[in-house]
């Protein structure tokens, strides 16, 4: 931003130092830009006028036209409160005041006529309105027949220093009517009349000032527009320009490791997921360009296997390979299952973790380096620098969102040319989420289950239910499956009277006693060692109930399990109770899920049990999650290293205008990849200020 926009928001009329400091503090409003930029969060339409008479409960907020004819003080100490009459000649309106009662007394007058706005409500037949909005008729920054009144958030802080919404209207206006004139079109102008888009200085003075719904809308569509595509701009640039420096391995051959496993070696037949998956990163990386992609597929759809072909793709064209998982317990059944899934072929397959002695490590650094390794699987312990590989052609990343961006670029300096690298999630998030946060990464997805597996029921009950719940516990025992109970807290808060984990173990102990039930206990603040311990017996098939916090939330793979049980499951995030539910359902026994609640559930915990209920689907889960708690909390993009400041789109609603955004980027990108052509001028000097603005688009993969 420059000129007029750039000036210090001190310098705003009605703004001054002491307030500047606020608005600096509270808003990161630092400019009259900035200021410009803080878009309000609702409007109010106050074209339109009531009269006392028809007024009615069902109104969320009115306004009407009066004089006050009266006011007094009534009540005593915390409940004094100070009541106006307001009169339009078709009856009387209270309007009430518990705070600032000082102040109205003084500047309310009996002389003129207001404006009043609020919300009414009604109590014996007569209407008032607690702390109302006074103007004395016609109102400042108002037509005085009304207008579609802009409303900003603000905090406590703001308001205690005088900066409420009506506060934040009037600064606006100022700002406005400085920056007049000294608005610059932030698109080309090309692709705004392309698209028929309200120009910037009109869609800034309307988004704060509507003249009319229309305008507004127009104005809306053109901010949000022009935010989401230079986000999408910048991450197609981005990748664009990571095509042109990073060559990347190609792998040329599909050759013997691969044909061999595929025709004498798959236990299974691939489903058709899994087939077109495997083609897009065979094609991804024998195109010469290296490879970044996303694989994302719900719990079960079988990552695994797609990662082992993609793995020997790589052996077939002389190059190494490795996995790195979160948790040493999915290390080790990755590394166990390729094992079993490869049989007799000829790989030197390895595995490194925390607990591989000392000895063993130094053979593997060894085979690791003069390529004798193929494929090396392991925890974080794959990031030491003492870990080197011969040719590393593929990394493969599991549980994606469980690393950060550091020890993900890491993993790109383990060769000169950076290997090709594929990460996988079972966290599946919302498309036009992917596209924000993944934007830069090509992305797969295997939307599929393996046939045969029968979708766990799942069944939400409340606390009348509990008998019933624990006789079915000892029907699934005594048929030999293994349950698992999961809570949401670990220690007792007195405050609090959710379950909790060790008052429910102790429970569990005493209805399934030793030693006809075994019952095992994990939770995050054992031990590495012991929990994993734990989770072994459990998959052993040593202890039948695994009472838990959410750390068996991962990958953990235990077929025989077939009951997931979660205690106050309202606790829980839609995300989080998919990926529990997660664990049950890998065999080939009927699964269940049980989501037990106190009766007292709000809307939203309501909403989230009932999703449960109704659809195994995670992409579905992911949307509900979404439209639910905001983007912004959606697990997998916190950690994602982007900063996430949306002014004015919301990736739950504006997905079409998102995709859209998307398309127009990619056209322009496919046209003129370095964005060197004379029109397009404007769009690389955005992408160079948006750099320098706070955006922090560390590259992700
Ligand atoms: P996830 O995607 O959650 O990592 P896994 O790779 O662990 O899933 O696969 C889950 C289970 O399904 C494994 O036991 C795996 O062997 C099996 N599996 C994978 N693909 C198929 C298939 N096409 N047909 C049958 N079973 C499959
Ligand atoms: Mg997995």
């Amino acid at each position: 931003m420059s000129g007029i926009l750039a000036q210090d928001i001190k310098f705003l009329q009605g703004v001054g130092p002491r307030k500047s400091v606020i608005l600096n503090q509270e808003l990161k409003v630092f400019t009259i830009g900035d200021l410009i930029y803080y878009f309000p969060y609702k409007y109010v339409d106050r074209t339109k006028f009531y009269t006392i008479r028809e007024i009615n409960s069902s109104l969320p907020y009115i306004q009407v036209k009066g004089k006050i004819t009266g006011m007094e003080l009534v009540g005593t100490g915390r409940n004094q409160r100070l009541v106006a009459y307001l009169t339009d000649g078709t009856g009387l309106l209270e309007l009430i005041w518990f705070q600032g009662i000082k102040f109205a007394k003084q500047t309310l007058k009996t002389t003129v006529e207001y404006i009043v706005f609020g919300k009414p409500s009604e109590f014996n037949g007569q209407f008032s309105i607690v702390h109302p909005e006074m103007d004395e008729k016609p109102a400042e920054t108002s037509k005085a027949d009304g207008y579609i009144q802009a409303f900003y958030n603000t905090s406590e802080k703001l308001k205690s220093n005088f900066l409420h919404s009506k506060v934040i209207l009037k600064l606006q206006y100022a700002a406005l009517q400085l920056a007049k004139g000294n608005i610059f079109e932030t698109m080309p102008a090309w692709l705004v009349k392309k698209l028929g888009l309200l120009g910037l200085e009109p869609a800034l003075i309307n988004i704060h000032f509507p003249a009319n719904p229309q305008i507004l809308r127009k104005a809306e569509y053109r901010l949000k527009f022009e935010e989401l595509f230079y986000i999408q701009l910048k991450l197609l640039h981005l990748k664009e320009d990571r095509n042109k420096k990073f060559r990347g391995h190609v792998f040329s051959v599909v050759g013997d490791y691969f044909n061999e496993f595929f025709y004498h070696h798959l236990p299974f037949e691939l489903t058709s997921a899994q087939k077109r998956v495997v083609k897009e990163i065979r094609k991804n990386m024998g195109s010469g360009r290296q490879m970044n992609r996303l694989l994302q597929g719900d719990v079960g759809s079988g990552k695994t296997m797609v990662a082992l072909m993609s793995m020997l793709i790589a052996l077939d064209n002389g190059f190494q390979s490795c996995i790195m998982a979160p948790t040493e317990i999915l290390a080790n059944q990755h590394y166990v299952s390729i094992q079993k899934f490869l049989g007799d072929m000829p790989v030197n397959v390895k595995l490194l973790t925390g607990s591989t002695k000392k000895s063993e490590r130094a053979v593997i650094h060894e085979a690791s380096l003069n390529g004798q390794l193929h494929i090396l699987i392991g925890t974080h312990a794959l990031l030491e620098d003492i870990v080197q590989f011969k040719s590393l052609g593929i990394v493969v990343i599991d549980e994606q969102h469980r690393f950060g961006v550091t020890q993900r670029a890491k993993m790109w300096r383990k060769n000169f040319i950076p290997p090709h690298v594929l990460v996988m999630t079972a966290t599946p998030i919302p498309r036009t989420l992917a596209m924000t946060v993944y934007g830069d990464l090509d992305v797969s997805v295997i939307d599929e289950l393996p046939p045969g597996r029968k979708p766990i029921k799942t069944m939400h009950y409340f606390e009348n239910k509990r008998a019933l719940l624990y006789e079915f516990i000892r029907k699934e025992i005594a048929i030999g499956r293994q349950i698992y109970i999961v809570f949401p807290l670990i220690t007792e808060s007195e405050k609090l009277d959710f379950k909790n984990l060790e008052a429910g173990y102790e429970q569990i102990k005493k209805l399934f006693p030793s030693p006809d039930y075994e019952i095992g206990m994990v939770h995050g603040k054992m031990k590495p060692a012991a929990k994993e311990a734990e989770m072994l017996r459990f998959k052993r098939g040593e202890t039948n109930i695994l009472v838990a916090t959410t750390v068996i939330e991962v990958g953990v793979d235990v077929p025989n399990a077939s009951v997931m049980i979660i205690e106050s499951a309202e606790r829980f995030g839609l995300s989080q109770l998919h990926q529990l539910r997660g664990r049950v359902g890998r065999g080939a026994e009927q699964s269940f899920c049980i989501l037990m609640s106190s009766f007292k559930l709000g809307v939203d915990s309501r909403k989230r049990l009932e999703t449960m209920v109704n659809t195994n689907d995670g992409f579905e889960i992911a949307e509900a999650d979404m439209r639910l708690r905001g983007p912004g909390d959606i697990e997998g993009t916190q950690q994602s290293g982007i900063a996430f400041d949306l002014k004015i789109s919301n990736l739950a609603k504006d997905g079409q205008i998102l995709q859209y955004a998307r398309d127009i980027a990619e056209t322009i990108i496919a046209e003129d990849p370095m964005l060197e052509q004379p029109q397009n001028d404007i769009l690389k000097k955005q992408l160079i200020a948006l750099k320098k603005n706070h955006l922090n688009w560390a590259s992700i993969s």
